[in-house]
């Protein structure tokens, strides 16, 4: 047993040490982390996705402006607890030798083979939560469980398990990119009114942008995402909720049509088309007309423990401009090509 262990784990350390100690210029950080997910898969049968799900599902928990925040690893944002690492009645909490963690039912494993169970090692951190995970399988629905044993709360599940499903997707990591909800090209215009009381439905607050567009204009998708809902709501109308990797839940409502076959479970990238303008909501499934055609859109993050809203004016503004300067670009190019053309046409 011991010694298929070390075996496993050495061959982990061949299977590492190519990338990790790589300094190519073209090399990022997402590369590194990759490898490392895939080498994990390869050791544990637990699909790169879930690890990878999981880091970046703890990454976004930490506050970007807390810097002083100590990172203890060098590649992953995971942060085991350490009575969990060392096991609740462990006496030492940074105990680091696996034996007496195992005794005391700690998660801490030693995956680069030196022996110790290290919380501060990326390897041994990644090993002991793939681990966990592959306990009583490594399907989705054990792995499920596995991720409520963990978490102990149901939208971290779901969280968790979507994100996976769109790095499953589009196998990378680089799914950052986001883009302005309207094509440039249609007619529209918004302003801030988020937080702005509304009268229909009882008190409630404006939690999201009205842009102004006519029917039928294309709705299109915000980010890379999984889409966690789809179908009628008689404040939103039909409604489209996309979940992204960052722990957004995008919120596209008052939609006048789907696009067709669109649902739930399905993945998109940015700039798919997901429906059109229109102006349902506020009644019955159908009603539609109660109010000028209009996008609404909101962003909900989860912080682990609560669903909360932000202004997403500013994004709006930010992606706006970025898809402006990127028509420029691409005319530009056009046109640069263009002149090439013809002087090599006169030539
Ligand atoms: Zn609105």
């Amino acid at each position: 047993m011991w010694k298929k262990f070390l075996n496993i784990s050495l061959s982990l350390l061949i299977l590492m040490a190519s990338p990790l100690s790589a300094t190519a210029n073209s090399h990022t950080k997402n590369d590194d982390l990759l490898y490392l997910f895939k080498s994990m898969q390869i050791l544990t049968d637990v699909p790169w996705y879930y690890l990878a799900a999981i880091n970046q599902f703890e990454k976004n928990l930490r506050h970007p402006e807390k810097k002083k925040e100590k990172k203890s690893l060098k590649y992953l944002s995971i942060q085991i607890p350490k009575e969990v690492w060392a096991g609740i009645l462990n006496p030492d909490p940074d105990d680091k030798n696996p034996e007496s963690i195992k005794f005391f039912q700690g998660i801490g494993r030693d995956g680069d083979g030196d022996q110790k169970a290290d919380w501060q090692n990326d390897t041994d951190v990644l090993y002991s939560i793939a681990v966990y995970l592959a306990m009583d399988g490594t399907g989705e629905d054990q792995i499920r469980t596995k991720l409520w044993d963990y978490y102990k709360h149901p939208v971290s599940v779901d969280v968790i398990t979507h994100i996976a499903k769109i790095y499953q997707k589009f196998d990378t990591l680089d799914l950052d990119q986001t883009r302005f909800p309207i094509p440039l090209e249609y007619n529209y215009t918004y302003h801030n009114t988020w937080g702005d009381r509304r009268g229909w439905g009882g008190l409630r607050i404006h939690e999201g942008t009205d842009i102004f567009a006519n029917y039928g204009t294309p709705v299109l998708s915000t980010c890379y995402g999984y889409i966690e809902l789809i179908g009628w709501n008689r404040y939103g109308g039909w409604r489209v909720g996309i979940r992204d990797i960052r722990n957004n839940y995008h919120y596209f409502a008052h939609l006048n049509h789907f696009r067709k076959g669109l649902k739930k479970g399905d993945i998109v990238k940015p700039g798919d088309q997901i429906g059109t303008v229109g102006s349902s909501g506020y009644g019955p499934k159908g009603t539609s007309g109660k109010f000028p055609p209009h996008l609404h859109y909101g962003i909900y993050r989860f912080n682990g423990r609560n669903t909360y809203s932000f202004d997403p004016y500013p994004l709006l503004k930010k992606w706006e401009r970025e898809a402006y300067k990127q028509k420029r670009q691409k005319k530009k190019k056009q046109k640069q090509s263009k002149s090439r053309n013809t002087i090599r046409w006169v030539d």
